[in-house]
């Protein structure tokens, strides 16, 4: 058991950046307002996520731990109706198969508790004093895999994965607050009032965000809304364009193109706009349950929604020359 849930953590916790997403996303899906993120030595000393969300009830823990226990689906057509950045109950029960992981959590209605988790072993739970929320300390990591640590980059690049899913997550949720911190010292801070162009000031910069234009469109299926850069505000990389599917972070080809044939000939070659765009759509079109980490989805009417995105955004472009 101990070993299958070693294996399983390799699929969705790769690295330090993977569980401060697999964290976040959990506080998001706890309804958090506030999420403070904390690193120390590129994560894998330590990661702090505290949040403001629903916490975890005292004899909920051991379930929160455990693998493919989920809070969040009840049955097969949930499955296909997934509306929460998690479902498959792997975060927890993985992080802590790889790490030290300490949990001080309150639900609110009864006292707090705090549990510790080590090499996929409880070590301990006691009452403690909590606010409601959850704080999730991560220690460690890799400790008991070191072939794990080999596959690794540099501290710095380690780093930048980690900054770079928060602000991914942080362009999703403008209405959360999030802060991002370094051993204390802070990288990112949004306001959490739901402004996106305010978010992608504190993300990319304000003079970005005084380049970037809105776009909105819908069809029967989706929801576009978002943000593009102008022409003239490109980069050398695709990594500016985060693409929020029901507010998940998805990596999709297609719809990347999509993006660039909106702007059509006005984009030089092996330029790429800045891009956050936000998709809504009725999980039932969507399968999420592709690959552990998620970020792989299949979709239902893909075409359209390509056409759909090329719209709006050459829309939106054509709009602000007239
Ligand atoms: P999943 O998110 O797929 O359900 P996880 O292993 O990430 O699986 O989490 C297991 C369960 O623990 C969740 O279903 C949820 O009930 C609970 N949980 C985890 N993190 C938090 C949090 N920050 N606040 C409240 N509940 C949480
Ligand atoms: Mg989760």
């Amino acid at each position: 058991e101990n070993l299958t849930n070693q294996i399983a953590a390799g699929e969705v916790i790769e690295r330090p950046a993977s569980v401060v997403k697999e964290l976040v996303e959990n506080s998001i899906d706890a309804g958090a307002s506030r999420i403070r993120v904390d690193f120390v030595d590129a994560g894998l000393k330590e990661i702090v996520v505290q949040d403001n969300g629903s916490g975890i009830a005292r004899d909920q823990i051991d379930l929160a731990f455990t693998r493919h226990a989920t809070s969040k689906i009840n049955n097969e057509h949930d499955l296909f109706n997934v509306s929460t950045l998690g479902f498959r109950g792997e975060a927890l029960a993985s992080i802590s198969a790889v790490a030290h992981v300490e949990i001080v959590t309150s639900s609110g209605d009864e006292i707090g508790t705090r549990a510790e988790f080590s090499g996929g072993v409880k070590k301990s739970q006691e009452d403690s004093a909590a606010q409601k929320g959850s704080k999730i300390t991560v220690r460690d990591l890799f400790f008991n895999t070191p072939a794990r640590l080999k596959y690794l980059r540099s501290p710095r690049t380690e780093t930048m994965k980690i900054v770079d899913i928060i602000n991914r997550l942080a362009l999703g949720y403008p209405q959360i607050a999030i802060t991002l911190s370094n051993k204390g010292k802070i990288l990112l801070r949004t306001p959490g009032n739901g402004k996106l162009d305010q978010t992608v000031a504190n993300v990319y910069g304000r003079h970005i965000a005084e380049k970037m234009v809105a776009i909105s469109q819908k069809d029967a299926d989706f929801e576009i809304s978002g943000l593009i850069s102008k022409p003239e505000l490109t980069r050398s990389t695709r990594n500016f364009i985060s693409i929020l599917l029901n507010g998940r972070y998805i990596h999709n080809f297609k719809l990347n193109t999509a993006i660039m044939e909106g702007y059509g000939s006005k984009l030089a070659v092996k330029h790429y706009p800045i891009a956050v765009i936000n998709i809504k759509v009725d999980p039932l079109l969507v399968d999420v349950n592709v690959h552990p980490t998620k970020q792989e989805v299949r979709l239902s009417k893909e075409k359209e929604l390509s056409r759909l995105i090329t719209s709006a955004i050459s829309d939106s472009l054509i709009a602000r020359t007239e």
